[in-house]
């Protein structure tokens, strides 16, 4: 006899781990199968992202940025110090525990709401049925009314840069370093690369990064991406675009890199270290039994419809495996309205207002359509704009850099796209997420009122911008 579920969820990353919460909340009895084991031998929920991603990486963020204001920033405040250096193994012990505490927190999660956790490896066989091989090697036959599948994601890998786990790297092994590299390379400079190229730079590493595009940031607003590049220039970041890696090999003395650059010269790199973070692809290896009737698309993505149903009837698939952007919190979206869908309730996801974020200083963040999307559309539009240098919060943060952008409607007022560059930017969008999904106008930011001083009265200048009414900067 096989264990009998209603509700089977393959992966406990920030796609599956909410989905299996969700699940047991609508009253399902529902596992959730997850493999992941770290170096230690530890296995342990939360997927990429509480593991090797979003968390790990913020933690070191924000010990670095801490670190560079207290070299760069403290005396301008007037606050005396001595030298301050960063001790690396104390900085990775704290990420090492911030991660524990949250993995640790998906099971005190999944036994509050009645989810069984199941650590190893998961197949979906057909007909409802699921392989499952627990971390000991042991076999069950496990069935279910519903299979969600949310495996998550792969780092892609460079055929002429191969990772061989110590020198040539991919973003865990650049979470890991136990010592600051005197000389780091990056392959690829999105959002990995631009965040962690951050952290070793703070600490002091010679960061280059070569990035095969000719435009940086080109999924950003442009004038965004301009912005952030004049400051990461300013930091040390050394950016190189047009850069085509042709070849990348550990000697005694480093990483010899070559690559083509924007004129199609041959040029060479040496580094201690280099991370290639050019992109991820989905992870769906032994996950689906030659009957699953599950098809993967061209670029071995689970092909789902809008509301995550595969062509398999009671299959569902939600995450990173699926289409879309690659992002935490649009798997949990997912994740949580395939839960509510398998219950028989509405659910939704406004895949339009999906917030992006890049936690670099100055931060950047977006919701909405760019301007030049906005443009090639062809709807008559207007922007507001407000710098972050007629904050009085920001100059008293001394974060006066960058702006906030938004774009709206010429016919209709509709807020079409919001761009942030500043402090904060993160939690500053959020604002413009929630005007957007209830469809408002930039009429409607301009009526409601923002405490002061807050980085939120930028938003609200902005939208006053947008029709020549700012009133904290003159109106151009
Ligand atoms: P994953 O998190 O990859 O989880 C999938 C899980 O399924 C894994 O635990 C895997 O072991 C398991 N699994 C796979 N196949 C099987 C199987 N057959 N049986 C059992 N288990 C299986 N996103 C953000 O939104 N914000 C950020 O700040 C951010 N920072 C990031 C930083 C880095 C360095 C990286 C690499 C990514 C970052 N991301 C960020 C992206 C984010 O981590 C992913 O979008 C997110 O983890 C995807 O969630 P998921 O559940 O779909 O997949
Ligand atoms: P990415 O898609 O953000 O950036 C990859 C970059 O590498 C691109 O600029 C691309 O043009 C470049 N590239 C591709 N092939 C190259 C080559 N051969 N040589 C040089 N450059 C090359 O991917 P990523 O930075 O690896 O991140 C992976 C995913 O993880 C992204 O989808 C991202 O959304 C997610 N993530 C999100 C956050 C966040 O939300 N803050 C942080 C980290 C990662």
């Amino acid at each position: 006899m096989s264990e009998a579920y209603d509700v089977i969820v393959i992966g406990g990353g920030p796609a599956g781990y909410p989905a299996a919460i969700r699940a047991a909340q609508n009253k399902l009895k529902t596992a959730c199968i997850d493999e992941w084991k770290n170096p230690d031998g530890s296995a342990t929920f939360g997927g990429t992202c509480l593991n090797a991603g979003c968390i790990p990486s913020k933690a070191l963020l924000e010990s670095s940025e801490l670190l560079h204001r207290a070299q760069a920033e403290f005396a301008t405040h007037g606050i005396q110090t001595g030298p301050v250096s960063m001790d690396v193994a104390a900085m990775q012990k704290r990420k090492a525990g911030i991660v524990k505490g949250m993995t640790g927190g998906i099971l005190q999660l999944f036994k509050a709401a009645g989810v069984t956790a199941l650590q190893g490896h998961g197949k979906f066989l057909g007909d409802g049925k699921v392989e499952f091989t627990a971390h000991d090697g042991s076999v069950k036959q496990l069935s279910a009314k519903h299979v969600v599948l949310a495996s998550g994601s792969q780092p892609m890998p460079l055929k002429t840069a191969p990772f061989d786990g110590k020198s040539i790297v991919d973003s865990w092994g650049a979470l890991e370093f136990d010592a600051v590299p005197k000389r780091l390379g990056v392959i690829g400079a999105g959002v990995i690369g631009l965040e962690l190229g951050s952290v070793w730079r703070r600490l002091g590493a010679e960061v280059v990064v070569l990035e095969a595009l000719p435009d940086f940031l080109a999924i950003a607003d442009q004038q965004l991406a301009k912005e952030a590049l004049k400051h990461f220039k300013k930091q040390g970041l050394d950016i190189r675009l047009g850069a085509k890696v042709t070849g990348a090999k550990a000697a005694k003395n480093g990483v010899q890199v070559e690559y083509s650059d924007s004129v199609g010269a041959t040029q060479s790199l040496t580094v201690d270290k280099l991370v290639v973070c050019i992109g991820r692809r989905p992870h769906t290896q032994n996950l689906l039994g030659e009957r699953s009737g599950v098809e993967l698309d061209e670029r071995g993505f689970i092909k789902v419809d809008h509301d995550c149903r595969t062509g398999v009837p009671n299959v569902w698939a939600v995450g990173d495996c699926v289409r879309g952007p690659m992002l935490a919190h649009k798997g949990k979206e997912e994740g949580v309205a395939v839960a509510d869908r398998i219950a028989g309730l509405y659910a939704e996801v406004n895949y339009r207002t999906i917030p992006s974020v890049i936690y670099t200083a100055p931060e950047i963040a977006w919701v909405g359509q760019t301007e030049e999307q906005v443009k090639a559309s062809g709807r008559p539009y207007k922007i507001g704009s407000f710098p972050f240098l007629a904050s009085g919060r920001a100059r008293a943060m001394e974060a006066s850099q960058g702006f906030v952008k938004l774009i709206a409607a010429k016919d209709d007022d509709e807020i079409l796209g919001v761009h942030v560059i500043g402090p904060m930017a993160g939690e500053l969008i959020a604002e413009a997420v929630l005007a957007m999904e209830y469809s408002a106008s930039t009429e409607d930011l301009q009526r409601t009122i923002h405490a002061h001083p807050t980085l939120s009265e930028g938003l609200h200048e902005a939208a006053l911008a947008a029709d020549k009414r700012a009133i904290d900067m003159p109106n151009r």
